[in-house]
């Protein structure tokens, strides 16, 4: 793909997600989704003003890294096993994946060691698909109460991954579910956590989570086409 197309594309979502949040929230901040992409696919984004992208393979992204580092702020979004945590720590902005309190104990004792406080999002599973991953949708509050007061770790919000669906009415829902639970835990103002991110919303649904309030979506297939 030129150059320009992919710039197309981007003030194209951007025009999107400014027209579906309508005024009643913020425009969400693209988050392109780089996976599976090479550095040299990647690096035409920044001239297209994309400034953070994501990544949700630990070993992947260290490939890539050394020509996208001065460029992007780059966020894991995927699962991430607990030995891989040391071998990102100084390099990402954020960990947006973290759905059980054991990665959530070792990412705040590899920032500790490394002199840095990690950003990181709960992971909340907002349809009761607890195989994908995320915390139960019920029990996010009291997850996040136990991995706020680690210094190591800044909470910073929620992400969620919707099920793959056709079935609008029922991503609406979901959508607004995940707002409210977000709003909730915002004024419960938890010691440690800063409710300020809400990362939901792809390719297939970026939209409707403009609608609801996402403060970011992460968005591939729809800026680089499908993946093979
Ligand atoms: C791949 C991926 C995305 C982007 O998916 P698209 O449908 O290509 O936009 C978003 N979030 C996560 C966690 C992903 O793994």
């Amino acid at each position: 793909m030129t150059p320009e197309e992919l710039a197309r594309r981007v003030a194209r979502i951007r025009q999107e997600l400014a027209e579906a949040s309508d005024g009643r929230y913020p425009a969400p901040r693209l988050i392109a989704v780089t996976k599976t992409h090479s550095a040299e696919e990647i690096l035409p984004l920044a001239e297209a003003g994309v400034t953070e992208i994501g990544e949700n393979r630990v070993q992947e992204l260290l490939g890539k890294l050394p020509g996208l580092q001065d460029r992007f702020k780059v966020h894991l979004i995927g699962r991430l096993q607990r030995n891989k945590v040391k071998q990102i720590i100084g390099d990402v902005c954020m960990i947006q994946s973290v759905d059980s309190e054991p990665l959530a104990a070792e990412i705040h004792s590899r920032a500790v060691a490394a002199g840095r406080r990690m950003p990181v999002l709960v992971e909340v599973s907002p349809a009761g698909e607890e195989q994908k991953g995320g915390v139960p949708f019920e029990e996010t509050g009291a997850f996040l109460k136990r991995i706020a007061p680690l210094e190591g770790i800044e909470v910073r919000g929620l992400m969620a991954v919707m099920p793959l669906t056709d079935d609008e009415e029922y991503l609406d829902g979901l959508f607004a579910r995940m707002r409210g639970l977000f709003d909730r835990l915002r004024e419960k103002d938890l010691d440690g956590a800063v409710m300020e991110e809400l990362s939901m919303g792809m390719s297939g649904d970026y939209r409707l989570a403009a609608k609801h309030g996402a403060t970011m979506v992460r968005v591939g297939s729809a800026i680089f086409g499908p993946r093979g």
